[in-house]
C-alpha cells in the first residue's frame, strides 16, 4: 500500500494529536482522521495514540466506548503507534500504579514521569535501530539517530522477550516494537524529522 493511500487515525481526545496530523499530512502526504468515537475507527489503516495525560486519555476512551473498540482493532492486527502518554496507554503495566487502567496491548512495564522532577523535559539524540544501517562503522554518528523530545516522559522498565528494543537513552529503554505495535517515550511529532512516522507507515503493509 502506497502511503498516500493509507488513512491514519489519530486518537483526538486530549494531548498533542494535532502535531501528529500535521507531520503526517504535510511532511508525509498521508491522509489522517481524528478518532473520537468507535465509528471513527472505521476505515483507518493505522492508529496513533498521542502524548498528553494518560489518565485523562484512558478515562475519555472508556467514556466514549473507544477502550474496547481499540482493543478489538488491535486484536485484528491494526498497527498502532503510541508516543509518550500513548506508550503508557499501550503498556501492560504501570510501575507503582497498578490501579491505573491501560489498553494492555504491549508486554511492557512503564514508569511514568520517570526522569524525575528536575528534568521535566529535555532533548537528546537517540540511536533508533531501524535507521541504523547494519555493518556501518564510524561514519556520521547522527545518521541512525532521531532527536528525542522528552516531556515528563515515561521509560520502559521491563519488556517481555517478544518486545524488540529499538532505542535507549543512557541505560533506559525508550523505543519498542511488538509486532504491529510501536511505542516511543519521546515525541518525534514535535520535530520536523518524519523518519519514525515513516517507519510506522512501513509497518502497515
Ligand atoms: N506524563 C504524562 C503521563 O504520564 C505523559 C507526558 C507526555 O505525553 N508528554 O501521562
Amino acid at each position: 500500500m502506497n502511503s498516500s493511500q493509507k488513512t491514519i487515525g489519530v486518537l483526538a481526545l486530549q494531548g498533542d494529536f494535532d502535531a501528529h496530523r500535521t507531520l503526517l499530512e504535510t511532511r508525509l502526504h498521508t491522509r489522517t482522521k481524528e478518532v473520537r468515537t468507535p465509528a471513527d475507527l472505521k476505515g483507518v489503516d493505522g492508529l496513533i495514540l498521542p502524548g498528553g495525560e494518560s489518565t485523562t486519555i484512558i478515562k475519555l476512551m472508556q467514556r466514549f466506548g473507544l477502550y474496547s473498540a481499540i482493543r478489538e482493532r488491535a486484536a485484528e492486527g491494526l498497527p498502532m503507534y503510541g508516543t509518550c502518554a500513548g506508550m503508557i496507554l499501550l503498556a501492560h503495566e504501570i510501575y507503582e500504579r497498578p490501579e491505573q487502567p491501560s489498553l494492555d496491548l504491549m508486554k511492557i512495564t512503564v514508569a511514568r514521569n520517570a526522569f524525575g522532577r528536575q528534568v521535566e523535559s529535555f532533548e537528546s539524540d537517540i540511536p533508533f535501530s531501524p535507521l541504523q544501517k547494519s555493518g556501518e562503522t564510524g561514519s556520521d554518528k547522527k545518521e541512525g539517530t532521531v532527536r528525542g523530545v522528552f516531556i515528563r516522559a515515561p521509560y520502559v522498565m521491563e519488556a517481555a522477550p517478544e518486545v524488540e528494543i529499538l532505542g535507549h537513552f543512557q541505560d533506559k529503554i525508550v523505543a519498542v516494537r511488538q509486532g504491529n505495535l510501536l511505542a516511543t517515550a519521546f515525541h518525534p511529532e514535535l520535530t520536523d524529522d518524519p523518519r519514525v512516522h515513516t517507519y510506522f507507515l512501513e509497518m502497515i503493509s
